[in-house]
């Protein structure tokens, strides 16, 4: 860890042009200093400074260790062998923009390089989320702004700091080109700067509200749409060995014309191959999977699988399927609560959801039949519901 902060500071820029020699993430809850878990945690509202509280649990590195310190390989590794052997190329690459000039417009907004500031748009966990339009093309940006020295003092595991979270966000992403996944367009890190800066395509709207959803849900039409969308961005992550780690309503974002698309990779997982075990789960709460609430190794790839079954089932309900008072209260309802569909549901509906949100990880739906399922490709419904 030491070694690390001493080589940044001493490079002064963060090296996310380049694969920085770190080994593995590591876990990590969603924790309030102190240890306690709060009931917010489960449904983090939007703040000015709303970090997200790591808590080492103090049990060294191999406990905590996940999929890419048993590989021995890092993320770095396995990314850059990957663009080497040319799995994954990027149509148009990722800028990489080491000067940062800040200024001002004719009209007195703040300008970083090219990009004028229009206005806040999210709080990052480590970060904010700032809406910029470029004077270059004229389009909007989505621009993720973190301060290097308040990364680098926000310890996550005993030999990791915040900044290898936000470099593996990056590394990440930089490899990513899909219609449904967040783009990456440019990094921006200045070795004479404290900032560092990530731009993002803009994807302008969110179908989630406050809590989960819309109250009474959407309508199936809509979330048939979104779930194709999220369905198939997710596949190509997967198929690319990438585990999304908190895919929920707030890390999906939808364009105009109603795509949705894929973005937030800050706790995402990168694996050389099919083994994708992992130790403990990062992600948010009332998305984690029971395999994952019991401290048990698991599979990112079904865990994210039922991620998106929660996800649907807010789509649908406006409600979280499992939701306690308190944390553990939580994790207990999603381990051991059947799961309660409303009467009056499509069939098709409420066959997927079941798959989707079985509890066995082994038994769980998995995405490709998901893709496949008849009420995702609307096929004659009344003709298939009478079957089951
Ligand atoms: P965090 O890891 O802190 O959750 P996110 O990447 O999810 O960071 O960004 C936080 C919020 O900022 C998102 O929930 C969303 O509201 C907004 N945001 C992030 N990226 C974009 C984008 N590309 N376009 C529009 N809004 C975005
Ligand atoms: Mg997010």
């Amino acid at each position: 860890m030491c070694d690390y902060i001493f080589s940044v500071v001493k490079m002064a820029c963060c090296g996310c042009f380049g694969f920085m020699r770190k080994t593995h993430r590591s876990l990590v809850a969603v924790r309030a200093p102190g240890g306690q878990f709060k009931q917010e945690f489960l449904f983090p509202e939007e703040s000015e400074d709303n970090d997200r509280f790591y808590m080492y649990n103090g049990e060294g590195d191999s406990f905590m260790s996940e999929g890419l310190s048993r590989s021995c390989k890092s993320f770095e590794e396995i990314l850059q062998a990957r663009v080497k052997s040319g799995l994954t190329s990027r149509e148009v690459p990722v800028k990489e923009t080491r000067q940062l000039i800040r200024s001002e417009d004719d009209n007195g907004n703040r300008m970083v390089n090219e990009y004028v500031r229009e206005c806040r748009i999210g709080a990052g966990s480590y970060g904010k989320v700032v809406l910029y339009r470029s004077t270059k093309d004229g389009k909007h940006y989505a621009i993720k702004v973190f301060h290097k020295s308040h990364l680098l003092k926000l310890r996550v595991a005993p030999s990791e700091t915040a900044m290898s979270d936000v470099l593996r966000e990056v590394s990440i992403m930089k490899i990513l080109d899909h219609p449904n996944v967040v783009k990456l367009i440019e990094v921006i890190d200045d070795p004479d700067s404290d900032n560092f800066y990530m731009v993002l395509e803009y994807v302008e709207g969110k179908w989630s509200c406050e809590g989960c959803g819309p109250e009474g849900g959407l309508d199936e039409e809509t979330s048939r749409r979104y779930l194709k969308d999220i369905v198939t961005g997710l596949i190509y992550l997967h198929s690319n060995n990438i585990i999304h780690g908190d895919i929920k309503p707030d890390n999906l974002l939808v364009t105009s014309d109603g795509r949705v698309k894929i973005g937030d990779f800050s706790v995402s997982q990168v694996f050389e191959d099919d083994d994708d075990e992992l130790r403990r789960s990062p992600g948010t709460p009332v998305f984690t999977a029971p395999e994952c609430c019991q401290g048990l190794t698991y599979c990112g790839r079904t865990a994210d699988t039922w991620a998106v079954g929660v996800t649907l089932y807010c789509m649908v309900f406006g409600r979280y399927p499992f939701l306690g008072e308190t944390l553990q209260d939580t994790y207990d309802k999603i381990v051991n609560d059947p799961l309660v569909i409303p009467d009056g549901l499509n069939p098709l509906l409420k066959d997927l959801l079941e798959g989707l949100l079985c509890k066995d990880p082994r038994r769980r739906m998995t995405l490709q039949a998901v893709a496949t399922h008849p009420w995702v490709t609307g096929e004659d419904n009344a003709r298939v519901a009478a079957q089951l």
